[in-house]
């Protein structure tokens, strides 16, 4: 859990994310900066205690966020994991739509709202109702298994959901030998490469989706760093494409990363870290003797959350903001997930 402090100043806040080095000014902090959103900060600190709302933030959000009134942070497994038991009647998803929808899925009778309705994800959008359902009549043997990444009507539809953090696993560990995996083309070769390296045999076949972020990493622009730093230690995503994995000594989720820096005993080597610029702005305030290089890289979907947002959410929910799941797609999606609860060793 992130610390949260219950009043802050401009000083504070600062002195909090001053740390934050980018060559994204949309993603560094100046004390008026700060002195701007202070008064926003306090307010839905205050409406949340009055409201016992729990706000759930993913780690691509900016900081002023995770660090101020998020409750919980982290990716998209540790998050559905602190949905699913939290007592709180309200829950606040600053993040994009299919997370709040999980948390709403896990939660049907508690209010999830969603600050940011609009936001999107070129993953979870990649794929339609329509176009999964004639796959399920085309591949009728396979094990249809979704990323997190997917929208609920989507889920209702699969057999299990997976995330970043336990992707490998649960396919590796599925006692199918049929596995169709949706929908992220790069995440699908990248898993195929790791199943054929440890000799497991299944008919694996993947959807074409991908990710605008982690597509955009490119093997010149690696070795552009390696030039420039040759100790560096490079760090990658699974939504990377395979030939960018292929450049990192660890591949994982981003909390699986986070981990892996805050762990490693050979800070004095810079990391690459080939995902979301959030991952590399948390380490540098919760590890600062480690250093990062490379572009800053943002999702636009993720970075559209807002302090602003989530007050007026707090304060009066637009109707698009009430996350609500059709009940012919409640119960599918929730098998769907709990599925991957039962199948995850962690
Ligand atoms: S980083 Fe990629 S997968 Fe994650 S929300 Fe943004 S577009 Fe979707």
């Amino acid at each position: 859990m992130i610390e949260t402090k219950s009043l802050w100043t401009a000083e504070t806040l600062f002195a909090k994310l001053k740390n934050i080095q980018t060559d994204n000014p949309l993603c560094a902090y100046s004390l008026e900066k700060c002195q701007r959103l202070v008064p926003t900060i306090n307010k839905i600190l205050r409406l949340k205690e009055e409201k016992k709302a729990l706000i759930l933030a993913h780690t691509y959000v900016h900081p002023d966020i995770i660090y101020t009134v998020a409750d919980h942070v982290g990716d998209s497994y540790h998050l559905a994991k602190m949905a699913k038991d939290t007592e709180a009647e309200t829950i606040v998803f600053p993040a994009v739509r299919f997370m709040a929808e999980t948390a709403k899925i896990l939660n049907p009778e508690k209010t999830v709202l969603d600050p940011n309705p609009n936001g999107g994800c070129s993953l979870a959008d990649s794929i339609s109702y329509e176009e999964l359902k004639a796959l399920r009549a085309e591949f009728p043997g396979h094990t249809f298994v979704c990323y997190i990444n997917t929208t609920a009507a989507i889920k209702s539809l699969c057999d299990v959901c997976v995330t970043s953090s336990n992707v490998y696993q649960i396919i590796e560990d599925l006692p199918s030998d049929k596995i169709y995996f949706l929908p992220d083309r790069l995440m699908g070769q990248n898993i195929k490469n790791v199943l054929e390296k440890k000799g497991i045999k299944k008919d694996f076949r993947f959807f074409h989706g991908s990710c605008y972020v982690h597509e955009e990493f490119q093997e010149k622009e690696i070795d552009l760093i390696k030039e420039q730093y040759p100790n560096v230690e490079i760090l990658a995503h699974p939504e990377c494409t395979p030939q960018v994995v292929a450049h990192a000594s660890f591949v994982g989720s981003t909390t699986a990363l986070l981990e892996y820096v805050k762990k490693s005993t050979e800070k004095k080597n810079p990391f690459l870290l080939l995902t979301e610029c959030g991952v590399a702005s948390r380490l540098q305030i919760e590890c600062p003797e480690a250093t990062m290089v490379g572009a800053c890289m943002t999702c636009k979907y993720m970075r559209s959350n807002s302090l602003d947002g989530i007050l007026q959410a707090l304060q009066s929910p637009s109707p698009a903001q009430i996350v609500t799941i059709p009940p012919e797609v409640q119960q599918g999606a929730l098998a769907c997930i709990e599925a991957m609860f039962r199948f995850s060793r962690k």
